[in-house]
């Protein structure tokens, strides 16, 4: 069910009353997130509210860049592969032409790690796909972050949309997780997003902004973070996110990352969008400012496809 009209103008204009800037978004939404006519008004009326109301200019002389962060790609390779598929991927990985301004990481499946270290270019670094809440122990079936530190990992996706809604992970219990991970050392992407129903309800800033507050009542630096959004309906489905519907909720995260932690924060958090990201997209959403880059799954399976996507980067600086 929809929200009153009157609720959601409000919580719009609260939502967007922080960071401003100016271009971006374009699009339309898609089909695939089918909001209610009065969520889509007021999704695009916020939108037209920001553009309106730019004056701000970005960092680093790039137009397309609202965050003062290295452009960022992940690819979760979920629970797929054998050795023979994943040693492809790494051999086309390390064939890739990759541009220098991007920080590029996969996260292979725990038992390939190994694997993927030792024969992966230094380019790219390792991430797990989850780690335990805390010091490892008598927890059957579960990997620590020092376990990950110790095969080679850097990075740990956490709160991703299958352990919350297959796996049954909550806001709470996710947040100490990344909590325990940084304390380790280990860098967190953190991800965020709501599902299909959410959305249509007028809830999607409400569900992101939850989430993001249990992450910060549990950390204390942000500085090894990096948000994903990833909206639970574009997940696997190939109904990406229109650029317009993604830099919505990206510009309203920095929004909210800069009244709730700090301006320095937001400015230097990169919030990466997932949900069918693809070759063939990722340009467009790409030069949207407020998105970092990327986190992907199914394209993150074909090594040439996801070279395209870490080389969306070129259309930011186009964009500038
Ligand atoms: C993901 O699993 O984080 C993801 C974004 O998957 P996909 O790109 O396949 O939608």
């Amino acid at each position: 069910m929809a929200a009153s009209s009157s609720s959601l103008a409000s919580h719009i204009s609260h939502n967007f009353a922080g960071l401003r800037r100016g271009g971006g978004s374009k699009g339309e939404p898609s089909s695939a997130s089918s909001p209610s006519t009065n969520a889509l008004f007021f999704d695009r009326a916020a939108s037209r509210l920001r553009v309106a109301s730019s004056s701000r200019r970005p960092p680093r002389g790039v137009v397309a860049m609202a965050g003062s962060g290295k452009f960022f790609v992940g690819g979760n390779w979920k629970c797929n592969g054998t050795k023979d598929s994943i040693s492809k991927l790494v051999s086309d990985l390390n064939g890739a032409t990759l541009e220098n301004d991007v920080d590029v990481v996969v996260a292979p499946p725990f038992v390939y790690i190994d694997q993927v270290k030792s024969s992966l270019t230094d380019r790219v670094e390792i991430s797990g796909q989850n780690a335990w809440v805390g010091k490892g122990g008598a927890f059957t079936g579960e990997i620590s972050a020092e376990q990950l530190i110790d095969v080679g990992c850097k990075w740990v996706i956490l709160g991703h949309s299958e352990r919350r809604h297959i796996i049954g992970e909550d806001n709470e219990f996710i947040g100490k997780k990344a909590a325990y991970a940084l304390s380790q050392n280990l860098k967190v992407i953190a991800c965020i997003g709501e599902k299909l129903e959410e959305r249509e309800a007028g809830k999607t800033f409400e569900v992101c902004f939850q989430q993001l507050k249990a992450f910060a009542d549990s950390i204390s630096s942000w500085t090894d973070v990096v948000i994903a959004y990833e909206p639970v309906w574009a997940i696997g489905t190939g109904k990406v996110a229109t650029p317009l519907q993604a830099q919505e909720v990206h510009v309203a995260v920095r929004d909210w990352l800069k009244k709730n932690i700090s301006p320095e924060v937001a400015s230097a958090t990169r919030i990466i969008y997932g949900g069918s990201v693809n070759g063939s997209n990722c340009a467009e959403l790409a030069k949207q400012e407020d998105i970092d880059g990327f986190l992907v799954g199914g394209a993150s399976l074909k090594g040439p496809e996801f070279a395209t996507i870490v080389n969306s980067v070129t259309s930011k600086k186009i964009a500038a």
